[in-house]
């Protein structure tokens, strides 16, 4: 089973899900970890795991052979990112706008085009509590491209385990649509304001179009309104969890403590909300 965590925008307390859940799981389920924000990961802060594997992350983009090129353009004219233009008698290649989708290779008529790796960003594999695999990517900075990371740090998950908790990016992008296409749950996580509201909103988009079941967690509970409340209840999203706002959580996470060392009693929390989830899996494939 997938678990991805998201959330609209960032700060809004979705790594502080991600890892309380993880650690709480870890003792007694079989799990792994991954931690899909691959422009800011920061779950390892939380979760201190061993790292004993790092790996490049790259794409592959065209190189083209000169001798061989006749200037026919088709290359040029198969990419829908504009990463190759023909520039006086010279195919030129914007690497940063590559996808690495190999079209144009494939439609080059004389074989001109060979395929090199670039290097994006890195992939780390290590293990937290009990042997847990925790996997997460780090994108090179000033890489604009964080899709090809994340699908390449997912085809490294494990398939024998119980459950999978994915940390997604904030946003509503490929980046986090990457993220949640495969998940049988997303956790939204969101906090009872304005802005709130709004990038819920988007989630719930983006989860219309992956077609995945969602509850929410409404974070910093008490500060601003009940809108999000009556959106989600005339919605039918179920509220998973309410975590209250106040000072001691804040200041507990900047110093990189866990919400269920800060506040014991969510531990169990969310044990309960793992049952609660598996079986509205349960129900929705049963019913
Ligand atoms: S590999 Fe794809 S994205 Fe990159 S230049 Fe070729 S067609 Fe464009
Ligand atoms: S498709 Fe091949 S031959 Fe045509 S311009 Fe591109 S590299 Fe050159």
């Amino acid at each position: 089973m997938k678990i991805a965590i998201a959330s609209g925008k960032g700060g809004t307390g979705k790594t502080m899900v991600a890892t309380s859940m993880a650690a709480a799981l870890a003792p007694i389920h079989n799990i792994q970890m991954l931690d899909c924000d691959v422009e800011a990961p920061n779950a390892h802060l939380f979760l201190n795991p061993t790292i004993n594997e790092i790996k490049p992350a790259s794409i592959n983009i065209p190189t083209i052979d000169y001798e061989q090129c006749i200037l026919c353009g088709q290359c040029v004219d198969i990419c829908e990112f504009n990463a190759l233009a023909l520039l006086g008698d010279k195919i030129e290649v914007f690497e940063q706008l590559c996808h690495g989708c190999g079209s144009c290779s494939i439609h080059c008529p004389v074989n001109a085009i060979t395929e090199t790796p670039r290097k994006i960003g890195e992939l780390k594999f290590g293990t937290f509590n009990k042997n847990r695999p925790f996997l997460f990517g780090e994108l090179t900075i000033s890489e604009p491209m964080s899709t090809p990371i994340i699908r390449q740090l997912k085809s490294n998950m494990k398939d024998d385990v119980e459950v999978t908790i994915l940390d997604s990016p904030p946003g509503a992008s490929c980046s986090v649509v990457a993220t949640l296409h495969d998940a049988d749950y997303v956790i939204l996580v969101t906090e009872p304001t304005p802005f709130g509201l709004h990038d819920l909103k988007q989630m719930i988009g983006v989860i219309s179009e992956t077609g995945s079941l969602a509850g929410v967690i409404i974070n910093r509970d008490g500060i601003g309104d009940s809108a999000v409340e009556d959106f989600l209840s005339k919605n039918g999203y179920p509220i998973l969890m309410k975590i209250p706002y106040q000072e001691n959580i804040a200041e507990g996470l900047a110093s990189g403590k866990l919400l269920i060392d800060i506040i014991p009693e969510f531990e169990d929390a969310f044990l309960n909300l793992y049952e609660m989830i598996k079986e509205q899996i349960h129900e929705e494939i049963y019913h």
